[in-house]
Parts: C-alpha cells; structure tokens; sequence
C-alpha cells in the first residue's frame, strides 16, 4: 500500500493533457525498463504498448495516461488567457484554480463579474498567470498551450484524494500487475496499453486495438460513486470492492464475461460490485467495436467528485482491482469462453 502511494504522488505531479502524455509516458517506460521488459513499443499517436506472454489467446489492457486540462486560445489585452477545456471539465469549482502548462508555467483561474446564474459559463473565465499584458503573456503561454490542473496529493486514511486519478491510477493498477506476473508463464499474449486522448474520445485505444486485434479487451479507469449526501443513485461505493461494468455510454458488457467475472472474484474472494454508469464511457468502448467485435470490459476503480481537482479513491478498491485483474489474466477462464 505504502508503494500505491508513492506511485499515486509521483504520477499526479505529472503533467499529462491529452495529446501531450510525454511525462507520463516517459516515467511508466522507466518503470518498465527497471523491469527489464524489452518488448515495449510505442504507436504513432503516443500509446505505450507492453507485450508479455506468449498464448495463443490476445488480451489488450488498457489504461489511459492522459487528463483533462485546459488549452490556451486567446489573450486578452490586460494579459488574461481564454481556455477551452480538453475533456469534459467541470466549471463548477473552477473559480481559484491552480493550472499548470505543459512548459511549467503556473496560473489561477479567474471569473469576470457574475452577477446571475446563468453568468456562469466558461467563456466568463480566465487564467490569470500574473502578466501584465497581451505581449508578456504570449511569451510566457503562446496560443495552443495545453495545461492541467495542479493539486497535492492528500493522504486521508485508507482514503486519497488527487487531481488525477483518472486515470493515473488505472495506469498504476496496470503496472503493478505486470510487475507481478511478467515473470510468470502466462495463458495468453497479455498487451498492457497505456493509452493517449482518452479524455476526448477514446482515441488511442481506438486505433491501438485496431493494430493489435486482440480475443478481449480489458479498461482499467475510474467510475462514479453513489454514496455521498442526497447524491447520484448508483450503486457504487467507496472501499466496497473494484467495480464489474455493467454497462455505460459506451459499452455493454457481453454477458459471458460479466458472469466470468463476477465468478472469478467470487471464487477468490475478492471484494467486487457491479457498475451501471449513466453517462460516460471509456476505452474498452473503443475496443469493443474493432472489427467484427471483441468482447471487452471495465474494471473500475469507484472515484468519488470525477473530473474535480480533488478525486477520491479508497486503496481496498485498488488492491480489489489489482487482484481480480491479475486473476483474469494468469488463469485460463477467459480464453475458454466461446463467442
Ligand atoms: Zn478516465
């Protein structure tokens, strides 16, 4: 637990939009490298590709190494940066904001005068990075910046709260589990896939499962919570086990594997729950409509306040997570399943 968390603090003090995933990417090949993994490649659009095993039977993880952020699109004359939100930003919340451009510049995000409801928009906000004009700010944060918000990490008991955890901490479940069974002799071609643009369509997946062509496909990412005051009614919790999709926008999984999983965990006695996640979807949505089709799913890791700069994980949820995956995946069930 004591290294979850020292992978969750080093992985959200990365600075990781969509499209610009270097940092993130540059640290997970580290990590891999200490491995002494070789066969790691990297697509086109940025997805880091990790192969172990050597089964007939393909399984694609995948993992999201991108966040959401802000892109830089205008400068007003006093020095303020207009944004557009990369990913499905909240404004709620946004008002004093710390943001953090990929060169390192920092800013604040500011609100014009709102005087109504309906004033709340996010045209009605700026960065402020401490310019004092159009020409200083240009310099500092030229027009297609991208940056993201910038947050400690905070350590409440079993509990975390970060800016990141989706989906750094899909990311840290996949390299924990391949930590632990890239020396075993596995039942199948095992791809870990730490992918890119997640957060504005499910794009690095997309075309990586289209190169790859595995039998299945396996989303590691977060999900909503239904557990807070006169919140959201999902029956999903914190710290009540990794939670089996269900079903989102995206993605239905096929009853065969749902039931394989919630076996699996049964059997091992693994704390898990099921997922039915109103709106939102996620990589596994791409995956499962490469070509004819490959059954795939999620396994999620409950986050309460998603998308906020304060994300909430319970690390139970996480070990759940780690240990149904790594079931899945050095036992022979999944490649027995007919479709
Ligand atoms: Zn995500």
């Amino acid at each position: 637990m004591k290294r979850t968390i020292e992978l969750i603090k080093k992985f959200n003090t990365l600075v990781g939009p969509s499209g610009y995933e270097d940092e993130v990417r540059e640290e997970i090949k580290k990590f891999v490298l200490k491995l002494g993994i070789k066969s790691i490649t990297e697509s086109p659009l940025g997805s880091l590709i990790i192969k172990v095993g050597t089964g007939k039977k393909k399984v694609m993880l995948a993992g999201h190494m991108d966040e959401i952020g802000v892109l830089c699109t205008y400068i007003d004359k006093d020095g303020f940066i207009r944004f557009s939100p990369v990913g499905g930003v909240s404004k709620y919340g946004l008002i004093g904001t710390r943001v953090k451009f990929i060169n390192g510049v920092k800013g604040i995000i500011g609100a014009e005068s709102l005087k109504k409801p309906d004033d709340f928009v996010l045209e009605k906000l700026y960065i402020d990075i401490g310019a004092r004009s159009t020409k200083e700010a240009e310099k500092l944060v030229p027009i297609g910046t991208f940056g993201v918000f910038d947050r400690e990490v905070d350590v409440l008991g079993t509990r975390v709260a970060a800016k990141a955890h989706d989906d750094r901490i899909g990311c840290i479940v996949m390299m924990e589990v391949l930590e632990k069974v890239y020396k075993k002799k596995l039942p199948y071609t095992v791809y870990f896939v730490f992918t890119t643009q997640e957060e504005v369509g499910l794009r690095g997946a997309k075309v990586a499962a289209y190169d790859l062509e595995p039998d299945f496909g396996i989303a590691l990412d977060v999900t909503a919570t239904g557990d807070t005051l006169d919140g959201y009614k999902m029956a999903v919790k914190l710290g009540a086990g990794v939670a089996i999709k269900v079903k989102d926008s995206s993605l239905i999984t096929h009853p065969k594997l749902k039931d394989l999983l919630v076996k699996t965990a049964e059997k091992n006695k693994i704390k898990f729950q099921l997922e039915i996640l109103d709106r939102g979807g996620t990589d596994a949505g791409a995956i499962h409509l490469t070509k004819s089709g490959i059954p795939s799913t999620v396994l999620s890791i409950p986050t309460r306040y998603v998308h906020s700069q304060s994300e909430m994980i319970d690390l139970d949820d996480v070990k759940a997570t780690e240990d149904l995956l790594e079931k899945l995946i050095t036992t022979s069930d999944l490649g027995n399943l007919k479709f």
